[in-house]
């Protein structure tokens, strides 16, 4: 089976979150099945270029010009990865904006993306089985594929994976022109949204097959709470959409091998090396404290809000913490955590950035890893974090509900802890529950133990993906 898949940040080429996790490790997965997987992805300022060759000068026919560009090739774990190249585009210091600003030209750098992967695929005479696309950055490949090669990919088949409903992809209806979209389109049936254009729903609307990322996920989004105004779209075309939870590379996220932290572990008895060497090395007292870590965006969405609320009442009654924080994101919570960070030096160390060696260390020496999001679509650090005997504490939300089992005096086989009301308070009780098992050592060691041999690896969710490939490819 011939799949390829486009995804606007694919690992470790480029990354701003999960995006990237999945389409740097679901095509490694499908191939060890024995796919044959093709990645494409944007060819950013930041992408190591070493490994890459140019494979073809492809012609682009987009907003009305013929545009040359190079498409760049590496191998990587069986896959092919390609890199559409666009000097004006794509040259860039960040891959969507600067901090929570987009750029202002997103229709048309991703409009341009789109229509470069079906003109690159044309040119390589790659004629696959299966399209796979992802969140508004590539969901136009549905639409112009159906709209304008049909004729070339007549048994193509296209499937649409929602990662954050979020983030829809709306812009200005004069558009339609540059991205060359028949206005017909331009109707409640298609792309149009409140008299913008919404690429996103495109996406949904002409892909085979549309799927997200966790089981409850996919039932939220069918409501207005979650729905972000999509709700009643997805209800319509609910019998296309389904939920497939995320996996982790296990590869990428192992503390046996993992070159990013200080001391390589299998028992979490030995996460205290890392945790002093990541207390030295942030400036915080070297002691045996409770650690709670976060590797996050500053957003609203993954309940910073509340954190930074939660943080101050914590430290206000003089809890014996640590905090250790990185992500950058919202400004009014950048703001929030920076004021306690200089009020609390020896209790948080705030990291406002994006740094993949010190995330690694996070996940490694915190004892507990917070994640109290108001929505999440799957969420990959509490899987993370098992793999490092790091307990999560989650809301009972989306995938982080499908994935953490509370911990109780009556629960069995407990990962962490999770919470229900979306509330600063509730987060600080959950907190103190933590607390209070952090100072019952044997049966912490136990539950980290068990988290730590838990499998969120790929290899049984690519089976979902084959599945689902194999249904709507009409495979026997
Ligand atoms: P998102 O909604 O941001 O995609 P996920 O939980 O699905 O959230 O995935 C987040 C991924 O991005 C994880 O691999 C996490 O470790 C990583 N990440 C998030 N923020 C940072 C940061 N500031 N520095 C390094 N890695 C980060």
């Amino acid at each position: 089976m011939n799949v390829v898949i486009a995804s606007s940040e694919v690992f470790p080429f480029s990354k701003t979150g999960g995006l990237a996790d999945v389409a740097g490790a679901l095509p490694k997965a499908l191939a060890q099945n024995g796919l044959n997987i093709s990645v494409f992805s944007p060819l950013y300022k930041t992408v190591d270029r070493s490994s890459l060759t140019i494979v073809s000068n492809v012609e682009v026919d987009f907003n009305h010009t013929k545009t040359s560009i190079n498409l760049y090739e590496t191998q990587q774990n069986n896959c092919t990865f390609y890199f559409i190249e666009n000097q004006n585009y794509y040259n860039r210091d960040y891959l969507y904006g600067i901090g929570a600003q987009d750029y202002e030209d997103n229709a048309l750098r991703f409009g341009f993306f789109s229509k470069a992967v079906l003109d690159s695929l044309k040119t390589l005479n790659i004629i696959p089985d299966i399209l796979h696309t992802n969140d508004w950055q590539s969901a136009l490949i549905n639409v112009y594929l159906k709209v304008f090669y049909k004729n070339i990919f007549t048994k193509t088949k296209t499937v649409f994976t929602i990662h954050n409903l979020g983030y829809q992809g709306i812009f200005d209806k004069n558009y339609m022109n540059n991205l060359e979209l028949p206005w017909e389109l331009f109707t409640i049936d298609g792309l149009e949204y409140y008299d913008k254009i919404n690429f996103l729903k495109g996406g949904i609307v002409f892909a085979d097959a549309v799927t997200t990322v966790s089981k409850t996920y996919a039932l939220e989004i069918q409501t207005p709470e979650f729905g972000f105004g999509l709700d009643g779209l997805l209800k319509k075309f609910s019998y296309k959409l389904s939920g497939i939870v995320n996996g982790i590379d296990v590869d990428v996220w192992d503390p046996k091998s993992d070159k990013f932290i200080d001391y390589n572990f299998n028992n979490p008895k030995d996460k205290i090396k890392n945790k002093n060497a990541l207390q030295k090395l942030l400036g915080l007292p070297i002691k045996e404290v409770p650690v709670f870590g976060v590797v996050s965006r500053l957003a609203a969405q993954k309940g910073m809000d509340i954190f930074s609320s939660s943080v101050k009442e914590l430290l206000e009654s003089n809890t014996n913490v640590q905090f250790i924080i990185l992500g950058s994101g919202e400004k009014d919570i950048e703001d929030q955590l920076s004021q306690l960070a200089s009020q609390y030096k020896d209790k948080i160390s705030l990291n406002l950035k994006f740094d993949e060696p010190l995330a690694h260390k996070i996940y490694a020496s915190s004892d507990f890893f917070v994640m109290p999001s108001k929505y999440e679509p799957c969420g990959l650090g509490q899987m993370i974090a098992y793999r490092y005997g790091t307990l999560p504490i989650v809301r009972a939300t989306g995938g982080l509900k499908d994935t953490v089992k509370n911990y109780s005096n009556r629960s069995k086989n407990p990962t962490g802890f999770v919470f229900e009301k979306y509330d600063s308070k509730e987060l600080t009780k959950t907190i103190k529950k933590a607390i209070e098992l952090f100072n019952k050592k044997d049966e912490l060691l136990k539950i980290a133990q068990y988290v730590m041999s838990l499998d969120y690896s790929w290899k049984n969710q690519a089976k979902e993906y084959i599945k689902l490939y194999k249904k709507i490819y009409g495979y026997r």
